[in-house]
Parts: C-alpha cells; sequence; structure tokens
C-alpha cells in the first residue's frame, strides 16, 4: 500500500483548481496526469526579460518588455488562421500580436484599441512584419515587475500557456508533503543538496543544478534499487533447472555454422537454466546478429528438458515473421511450434489452446495473447521477449503465476544502449552481448545529400524499383504538432504516389492498427515496392528484398534512431544503400552525427557516441532521454550521478535488504513516489 504521505501527490490533475475536461486532454498530452506529475514537470529554461523603450532598441527572437497601444484587431481569416492584434510602440513603429485558437478570445478582452500595455515575449519577424506569438504577460501596470522577473519556461502542449502552467505548478508545489530523507547521508552531505522538498521548489524557480541533481538523484536511486529488490528476490525464487540432453540440438540443420559470440551467448544461456533460480538474461545484438537462432537454441533446450517455451513478440506481424523462421529452422528437430496472436478465433484458436495445455506444442509463438488469462501452459518453462523495452517486472510477476514455477527469462533487444544505460535500464539482468556480425555480409552504403536534390533522388528510386526490389522512404517527426508532422508525410506520399502509383503505401502512428497491419503486410508480401512511414517502420521488421531506406530530414534524428532505420535494409544478399537526406542548415552535433553514420557500422560504438554528443549538447534542462527508463534525470545526470546512486542502493540493500530500518522506510517512499512499488511487494514476497 502507498505510504498515506504520498496521497495528495497521486491525485488526479483535476483535483487543482482551474483543471477541467478542457485542460485535462493537453495536460495529459504532456504526461501531466496527477498532482506529482505537474509537481515535477520541471522548466525547460529560464528566461528574464529586457524593457526596451521602443522596437528599435529590440533584436529579433530577443525576450522582452515593451509598452504598445493596440491600434487594430485583425480576426482569423479561418479556422486555423492567427488572430492579430497590430500594436503601436512610444514612436510609432508597429508589431503584430498574434494568437491561435483559443487565446484569441483573451486577446480581444486584454487588449482594447487605444489603451496601453505592458507586453511581455519574444519578438519575432514574420515576413516584414515584427511580432509577438501569444505574448507571456499583457498587463495594464505592471511594466517594472515584469522586467524583473526571472521565469520558467516550461515545456506545453496545445491548448495550455506558460501562465496557466506556472499556475498549476505553483498550486501542485503547495501540496508537497514532507518526507523523510532517503539519501543515504555521507553522500547527501558530500553534494549539499537541498532536501526534496526545498528541490522541487528551487528547480521551478530559477536554475539551480543542485536541486535538479538531487531530484534526478531520487529517480535513479529508486531505479537502481527497485532493480536490486527484484534481482534479490529472484535469487530466492524457486524456477526449475532445465538440463538438455542435446538430443534436438543434435538434430537442427543450420544453414550455416554459429559465430563465436552466438556459441558463446548460447553457452551462458544453458548455464543459467541448469540452475533453480530463473534466469533473467539478456541478450543484446545489433540488427542482424543473429538473435533468433540463439533465442531457438534455448528454447530447444527447454523442449529436450519435456517443457514448453514461448517467445513473445511485440506486433503480430513480427509474431508472424518468428513464426515462420522458427518452423523452418526447426524442422528437422520434429518440434511443434504454433502461432497464437490476438486475432486468431474459433476453432484455430481451441486448437491452439488445448495443444498448449496437453502439452502437444513445444514453442509458441505470439503476441501478448499468449500471456491472457484463458491460455494455459501444460509445463512452461522458459519465456524469450523479443524488442520490449517496457517488459518490465510486472509482466514477469504475472507470467510467473502462468508456470507452476516462475519461467526463466530471455530478453532479446537490438536496440543498442551504452553500458551506463544498459545498468541503468536492465540492471537486474545479465547481459550476453552478441557483439560479432555472421560472416559475408555486405556492409550498407551510407550517403549524405541535400534535399534539393530531390528530382535526382526519385529517379534514382525509380531505378532501383525498376530492378524488382524495395524501399523505405522515413519521414520524420519533427514539428510541434502531431497534425503538422503527419501533413508532411501526406504531402510526401502524394508526391511520391504521383509517380509510383500504387506500389507506393503510407504507414503512420496515427492509423487504426488494422489499417496499419494491412499496409505492413501489402509491403511484406512485396505488392508494394515503396513504403513511405514515420518512424513507425517497427524494430525488426524483415523484408530482405528492401534494400534501399531514404531518411528525409535526417539531421532531425537521433544517431540510435538514424542507426535502427538503417538497420531496415541489408538483410539480403544485394548490396542496400541508405541514404541520408539534410537541408541546408546544420548545426555542428548534426555533422558529427552524420558523419559518424557514413564512417561506422557498428551499433555498440554509435550509442556510445550518441550518448556523448547528446549527454554533451545538453542544456540545463532538456532532457531529451525519451529513450531511457527516466522522466526527471537527463542523460548527462544519468551518466555522471548513476554511479553513486547504484553504489548507494547497494549499500542500503546490503545493511537493510528488506528495507525495515527507518532509512529503508524512506526508501520504500521513494520506490512509491517514482513507482517503483513492485519493488517494495516484492519485499512483501507478493
Ligand atoms: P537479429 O539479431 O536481428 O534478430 P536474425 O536472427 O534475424 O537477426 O538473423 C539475421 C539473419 O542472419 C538471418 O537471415 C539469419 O538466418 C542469419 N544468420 C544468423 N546467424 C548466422 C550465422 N552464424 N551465419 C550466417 N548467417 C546467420
Ligand atoms: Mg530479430
Amino acid at each position: 500500500m502507498r505510504p498515506d504521505a504520498l496521497n495528495p501527490l497521486f491525485v488526479e490533475n483535476d483535483a487543482l483548481d482551474g483543471v477541467g475536461p478542457k485542460l485535462r486532454k493537453p495536460l495529459e498530452k504532456l504526461g501531466l496526469i496527477r498532482v506529482k506529475d505537474i509537481a515535477y514537470h520541471l522548466p525547460e529554461r529560464f528566461v528574464t526579460r529586457r524593457p526596451v523603450e521602443s522596437l528599435d532598441d529590440a533584436a529579433e527572437g530577443e525576450q522582452i518588455v515593451i509598452a504598445l497601444t493596440p491600434i487594430e484587431h485583425r480576426a482569423a481569416r479561418n479556422n486555423r488562421g492567427p488572430y492579430r492584434v497590430l500594436a503601436q510602440d512610444g514612436i510609432g513603429n508597429i508589431c503584430a500580436l498574434t494568437f491561435f485558437g483559443r487565446a484569441s478570445f483573451t486577446a480581444k478582452k486584454q487588449l482594447p484599441v487605444g489603451e496601453k500595455r505592458w507586453v511581455a515575449g519574444r519578438l519575432d519577424r514574420y515576413g516584414d512584419m515584427l511580432q509577438i506569438v501569444h505574448p507571456d504577460h499583457v498587463e495594464k501596470e505592471d511594466g517594472a515587475t515584469l522586467a524583473r522577473l526571472c521565469e520558467p519556461v516550461y515545456a506545453l502542449s496545445e491548448g495550455l500557456t506558460q501562465p496557466r502552467v506556472a499556475g498549476l505548478v505553483e498550486q501542485a508545489l503547495a501540496r508537497l508533503p514532507e518526507l523523510p530523507e532517503w539519501i543515504e547521508p555521507s553522500q547527501f552531505n558530500k553534494a549539499g543538496w537541498p532536501a526534496w522538498r526545498d528541490a522541487l521548489h528551487l528547480a521551478h524557480k530559477a536554475e539551480n543544478p543542485g536541486a535538479r541533481d538531487r531530484l534526478a538523484y531520487d529517480e535513479l536511486l529508486a531505479n537502481s534499487l527497485a532493480l536490486m529488490l527484484v534481482r534479490a528476490d529472484n535469487r530466492r525464487r524457486k524456477g526449475q533447472a532445465l538440463k538438455g540432453d542435446g538430443g534436438l540440438r543434435d538434430r537442427l540443420q543450420l544453414p550455416f555454422p554459429l559465430t563465436g559470440a552466438q556459441q558463446r551467448s548460447i553457452a551462458e544461456i544453458e548455464g543459467d537454466l541448469a540452475q533453480d533460480a530463473p534466469m533473467l538474461r539478456l541478450l543484446q545484438g545489433d540488427v542482424g546478429a543473429g538473435k533468433t537462432v540463439v533465442a531457438l537454441e534455448a528454447m530447444l533446450i527447454a523442449n529436450e528438458a519435456g517443457k514448453q517455451a514461448a517467445l513473445l513478440a511485440p506486433t503480430e506481424i513480427l509474431a508472424r515473421q518468428h513464426f515462420e523462421t522458427l518452423r523452418t529452422l526447426a524442422a528437422s528437430t520434429g518440434v511443434e511450434v504454433a502461432l497464437l496472436t490476438g486475432r486468431d478465433k474459433g476453432r484455430a484458436r481451441e486448437s491452439i489452446l488445448m495443444g498448449l495445455l496437453d502439452g502437444s506444442i513445444d514453442i509458441v509463438v505470439g503476441t501478448h495473447a499468449i500471456f491472457q488469462d484463458s491460455v494455459s501452459y501444460k509445463d512452461l518453462a522458459l519465456v524469450v521477449v523479443d524488442e520490449q523495452h517496457r517488459f518490465g517486472v510486472q509482466q514477469r510477476l504475472q507470467l510467473a503465476a502462468k508456470g507452476k514455477k516462475t519461467p526463466h527469462t530471455l530478453a532479446m533487444t537490438a536496440t543498442p544502449i551504452p553500458r551506463t544505460l544498459t545498468l541503468a535500464q536492465y540492471g537486474e539482468m545479465d547481459v550476453s552481448k552478441l557483439d560479432e556480425m555472421p560472416p559475408g555480409r555486405k556492409p550498407i552504403i551510407t550517403r549524405v545529400t541535400s534535399m534539393e536534390r530531390m528530382d535526382e533522388i526519385v529517379s534514382g528510386i525509380a531505378r532501383h524499383l525498376e530492378t524488382g526490389q524495395q524501399a523505405f522512404w522515413v519521414c520524420p517527426m519533427v514539428h510541434e504538432s502531431e497534425i503538422a508532422d503527419l501533413a508532411a508525410a501526406e504531402a510526401r506520399y502524394a508526391v511520391l504516389k504521383e509517380r509510383f502509383g500504387d506500389r507506393v503505401v503510407l504507414v503512420h502512428g496515427q492509423m487504426p492498427p488494422d489499417a496499419k497491419d494491412a499496409a505492413m503486410e501489402r509491403f511484406v508480401a512485396g505488392e508494394a515496392k515503396l513504403m513511405v512511414a514515420t518512424t513507425v517502420i517497427e524494430v525488426g521488421v524483415d523484408v530482405p528484398n528492401a534494400t534501399l531506406v531514404v531518411v528525409e530530414q535526417a539531421e532531425h534524428f537521433g544517431l540510435a534512431q538514424l542507426h535502427q532505420l538503417r538497420g531496415r535494409v541489408g538483410r539480403g544478399s544485394e548490396q542496400a544503400v541508405c541514404l541520408l537526406l539534410r537541408g541546408d542548415r546544420l548545426s555542428e552535433t548534426a555533422k558529427r552525427r552524420l558523419a559518424l553514420m557514413r564512417e561506422t557500422q557498428d551499433g555498440f560504438r554509435i550509442a556510445e557516441e550518441d550518448l556523448e554528443l547528446r549527454g554533451g549538447g545538453e542544456l540545463l534542462g532538456t532532457r531529451q532521454s525519451g529513450d531511457t527508463p527516466f522522466r526527471v534525470a537527463g542523460l548527462e545526470q544519468i551518466t555522471r550521478l548513476l554511479p553513486a546512486a547504484h553504489a548507494d542502493a547497494r549499500l542500503l540493500m546490503e545493511r537493510d535488504g528488506g528495507l525495515a530500518s527507518e532509512r529503508g522506510g524512506a526508501a520504500r517512499i521513494l520506490l512509491y513516489l517514482f513507482e517503483r512499488d513492485w519493488g517494495v511487494q516484492l519485499l512483501r514476497g507478493g
């Protein structure tokens, strides 16, 4: 049970004044669902504005405070158009105050023609007009106060304004309880950090690295501690030792010899399976490194021991692909491989359920459907989980309820993550690494080309498709709104469709799942030749005939993402090409990223350099850590603070593994605060 002290933080956002149905949606879009989320919605940066006498004194892009007198209101020409208020400074310069959407209603009231107002905001240029879009403040008198303000700037979504968010944050902060200290006293004193509640207040007030570090450290500590609790719990659990006699594996007729890395990984897995304690192992290997065969060998060991194995895939399509591959590879062994997805209904489904129950199915491949309540196994002893970052402890506990004993788990990922992050993300697991590619792979040719050469690029694609091979075209998500992103992808699709007709399909995240699957399937089946996609091209989709990937506005992608995207091709025997299209203005970091892509295909190296580039370029509070399990800690903070947090957690576990002491109690609160309470639940043996 969650400690009572935390209750005020876990109530929903509409407990705050002013939050009704209308605000809930934009808040949820930012993940601000409960009061706690709002308190932790830390500013992206702070702004101090310069008071100016006239527009002549101000530079474009500058944050200013200025007295302006509205002279004319111009209504929007259509729904989406802006509402503009033309206003004049003291010497007759004109500037537009621009509002979109609902904000225009407020503008009408706040900016009556002929009355002077103090306006604070960022001066920009639109065509040949100066403008301030959505001024942060419009006040009758307060010019001097405005100029003194150092204000937080928060991430927003459509329908929110800075003052709105600031007001909610203030309410949330007022509700913070006093909590006991959970950080190791020596660490706390050495760092000279503020206490938890003070740190949250300070972090919203002004730039305060100490406060932000403390908050990040809390999250890292919670994470390390939870992972250690899982590990400890796992050691206590009884699984079933699986010893294979090699009978099935001997009958396996692979079309290639295993690489050294594959052999090593299989041996490590075999060692784990032979233990009573359930295996918790991560198999890390770049796209194409050959994880599937390793998984198959592991599953055959379970089968040799007379038990069943399951492979969980993130999507239907991947499940089907895995099923086909495994069935073909395992044909000579005689084991029964079945596929079970949410789509299977009626008799077919019944028969699979029966086979799982009576043990006639040895290996089942599927989506989450394979763990539904209605699915029972005769004796499930091994679960392989492919590419599910969020397949966490909770799911595993659910699974444990399926077998008589806790099944062994093998997680597989092609996402190259740097060493520090492996610790944070998979700290409770042992790791096997496939750091060697099967021989004979042709390196993918990577080229960087300017977007301006679009005509040539499209002709190149035409020639490529003429050979019968397929291609991906990836559109980026770069705009502030998804609608604009989608529009961009759709526009590109329309252009390409004009040229290539039915041979093009569009796939994006906003599509209904059925339509998306259908489009993907047309491409997988080879009916469609060119797939235009937002970044949803799913990890692991295997279309050996797709040998060209074009990435539009490649400078907007992170290295890890580019690497993943490039990995969509180069799976067959034909030479594969990756074409990175770039705009004409590139930041230094973007240049280095693209250069590195040309230079190497080693996912682990790319991951390390990616962390360095992103960590280094990271400003205070821009988290960019969407691919980590953290919401508060940014990449740079993770690298810098994780080792100490990890050591802190370890020390606490050694002294008080049951979290029974006073500080252990504080640590329990911490685990609930960061929603790693499954750690606490394990303590109770649940
Ligand atoms: P991933 O690690 O991305 O899941 P796969 O298991 O799909 O990689 O393997 C990619 C391709 O490499 C497959 O076609 C597979 O048959 C082949 N492959 C796997 N291991 C070897 C090997 N040792 N030698 C040659 N080819 C291999
Ligand atoms: Mg794979």
